[in-house]
């Protein structure tokens, strides 16, 4: 695109968000509200958990339950394949029910079909659900390309009963792709460079960011007790909403900087195949931090902080070493392409340099780590 001559500050967001305990069984009035042929997509076991309360909801609504699986990637085939049951079916809404791949591929379908779509995420495992974007893979699960759409879903549905009944890892990993949020919004604020939906970040987008951070670190130790014992607190109600809304709008509005671009650099590492994005992305953010020259107090208590949760904080943990220098410099030679984020911090950020900072956060952590009494680094993933 070629540069624009005016300058301009954009806010996207989904039309609604609704979040309760409960809240699938108000999905069909919900729908009801943007169609009357709705398609749903959702796999064998999520259907499993979901059908019974959806279906109620639906009837009490008068709308028809129409459900395909899903047991793909969300690769350009599968997306062409909703695509295909949109049209035979005529539906005129699609609503993509589960994980991050089922949410991706329905809303490039209905944005292909040109119909109303909707995101109703099982788990609040990161923030890509209310955004105007997704990610296309290969059938192998690689990254292919961003697609990116004029406008965010319809609706966003979540519903807390299910979040809470949800493996502990998966939140874990959104409180980390949430705290990553405020981080990159800052830097991308500070730089007034372009943020996801290309132009300039607005002071909301920024705040909404800074209000994910402050909820995350009230509340993250107490939602992650919640969804241990299987119940729904304010704690898990408050972080449901930060991990999910406020770090959607702020990482789309506000921006993404080096936390992400380290992230997906990582991605080129096999050792980290396996890890959830949030646990990737956390790395980036405390990568981010080192680099950026933050005070020590702020490194500490982020690295205190991001260890109770159970977030991974250094090499160790994600199956590298600071010897793995080969590994790490085509890290940062990835996280550094031209394109990146990692080119919104406010001043010129090169290889060597992400090389040096991501070296250094294996003996900075296992210092605050051991000063605090917290446990030595272990791998997440065993070989
Ligand atoms: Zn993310």
């Amino acid at each position: 695109m070629a540069e624009k001559q005016i300058v301009e500050q954009v806010l996207a967001a989904p039309s609604r968000y609704v979040q309760g305990k409960g809240a699938i069984e108000s999905l069909g009035a919900r729908l009801s509200e943007i169609g009357s042929t709705p398609l749903l997509v959702a796999d064998d076991v999520v259907w499993g958990i979901v059908e019974e309360p959806l279906r109620r909801g639906f009837e009490e609504a008068g709308l028809p339950v129409t459900r395909v699986g899903f047991d793909s990637y969300a690769t350009a085939a599968a997306v062409d394949e909703l695509v295909e049951a949109i049209g035979s079916g005529g539906h005129d809404v699609i609503a993509g029910v589960g994980g991050g791949s089922v949410i991706d591929a329905a809303k490039a379908a209905g944005h292909l079909a040109g119909i109303r779509w909707a995101s109703v995420p099982t788990a609040a495992s990161s923030d890509a659900p209310t955004s105007a974007l997704s990610v296309i893979y290969t059938a192998e699960g690689a990254f292919e390309e961003y697609r990116f759409f004029p406008k965010n879903p319809d609706l966003v549905l979540m519903d807390t009963q299910l979040v809470a009944g949800a493996p502990e890892r998966f939140l874990i990993g959104g409180i980390g792709d949430a705290l990553a949020t405020w981080v990159e919004a800052r830097a991308t604020a500070r730089a007034f460079a372009g943020t996801m939906v290309g132009d300039r970040p607005t002071r909301t987008g920024t705040a909404l960011a800074k209000l994910s951070w402050e909820i995350l670190w009230e509340h993250a130790l107490d939602a992650l007790e919640a969804v241990r014992s299987n119940t729904v607190t304010p704690a898990l109600e408050a972080v449901t909403e930060a991990n999910t809304l406020l770090s959607g709008l702020g990482f789309e509005s506000g921006g993404l900087a080096a936390a992400h671009a380290i992230h997906n650099g990582l991605t080129a590492a096999p050792q980290t195949h396996g890890l959830t994005h949030g646990e990737k992305v956390n790395i980036g953010t405390l990568t981010q931090l080192v680099l950026e020259g933050a005070p020590a107090r702020d490194i500490e208590d982020f690295i205190v902080f991001t260890t109770r949760v159970g977030l991974p904080n250094t090499l160790t943990e994600i199956g590298l070493s600071p010897q793995d220098t080969a590994e790490l410099r085509a890290v940062a030679e990835a996280a550094t392409a031209p394109g990146e984020t990692i080119h919104n911090m406010p001043f010129p950020v090169t290889a060597d340099a992400v090389l040096d900072a991501l070296t250094t956060i294996e003996a900075i952590s296992r210092r605050v780590r051991a000063a605090h009494g917290l446990a030595e680094p272990t791998p997440i993933l065993t070989p």
